[in-house]
């Protein structure tokens, strides 16, 4: 699943393409007919991203909101749009450019209180202005919950993903099993700053990377990471290869369905 930094890119990109236009909206799928035209015709005022979740704020207090989940993607040119090819769930279209949505988890027209509702069953979004780690921090300081599964749950810290969770713990030489009660007020105010610079800078590259400048392929002399997810990391998917920080196997384990990674030595 695409992490917050892909989704706040997207806002970034649809806002480039479209804000201030009156765009065409249709559902050549069919299953989006309905709030396609309802949108369809009218001013895009701009676009933000909260968290997973990508918003698109129409005329009239029309809001659109998308959850990419696992399989959804968007597609975007200029000009004419092509004749439509698959399921193709939203297409948007200006005089200029076009944009198709394929296989989102969520694509529905949400009224403000919708909105308002959807914001606060988030935790603040490391890449917002607006977010406040404090109430992050409320749920983790008291919780006996491991705090790889925290930083998971959306409604504690929203955007994160198991790349930046598993990362950013390592980085903090913290065990993803760690309770969140055991985490002080300054560790936690570390993690949230450190989430806040890998996160803008996955913004900017368009892809995670993680490691320090002494720990990178060229200062180490070993080989750059070979992965769809183009990043150079820590331990994210790096299970039994040799740590980057002090040479021993990077760890594998599960927790609540999900692989968590990490150093033994480096994260105790
Ligand atoms: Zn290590």
């Amino acid at each position: 699943m695409p992490e917050g930094h892909t989704i706040h890119r997207l806002a970034a990109r649809h806002a480039e393409l479209f804000a201030g236009d009156k765009v065409t909206v249709s559902s050549p799928q069919g299953r989006f007919a309905e709030g396609a035209a309802l949108i369809s015709g009218t001013v895009l005022h701009g676009t933000e991203a909260y968290g997973k979740h990508l918003l698109h704020h129409y005329a009239d207090e029309r809001t659109l909101h998308v959850h990419l989940g696992l399989y959804g993607r968007f597609t975007d040119g200029d000009g004419e749009p092509p004749v439509p090819v698959g399921q193709v769930r939203l297409r948007l279209a200006s005089d200029r450019h076009w944009l198709e949505l394929r296989g989102p988890t969520a694509c529905e027209l949400l009224t403000p209180p919708e909105v308002a509702a959807l914001r606060d069953r988030l935790g603040p979004d490391p890449l917002r202005a607006d977010a406040d780690p404090d109430r992050a921090y409320a749920r983790i300081g008291r919780s006996p919950t491991p705090l790889a599964a925290l930083l998971l749950d959306q409604s504690v810290v929203a955007g994160t993903g198991l790349i930046f969770v598993t990362e950013v713990l390592f980085r903090a030489g913290l065990r993803p099993t760690l309770p969140g009660r055991q985490l002080t007020p300054a560790g936690w105010t570390a993690l949230w700053v450190d989430l806040v610079a890998l996160m803008t800078l996955a913004v900017a590259r368009g892809r995670i990377d993680t490691v320090r400048d002494a720990h990178l392929p060229e200062a180490m002399g070993r080989p750059a990471r070979v992965d769809r997810h183009g990043g150079e990391v820590y331990v994210y998917r790096r299970a039994g290869a040799p740590c980057h920080v002090c040479g021993g196997p990077v760890s594998r384990g599960e927790l609540a369905g999900r692989n968590l990674y990490w150093c033994p030595t480096c994260q105790r």
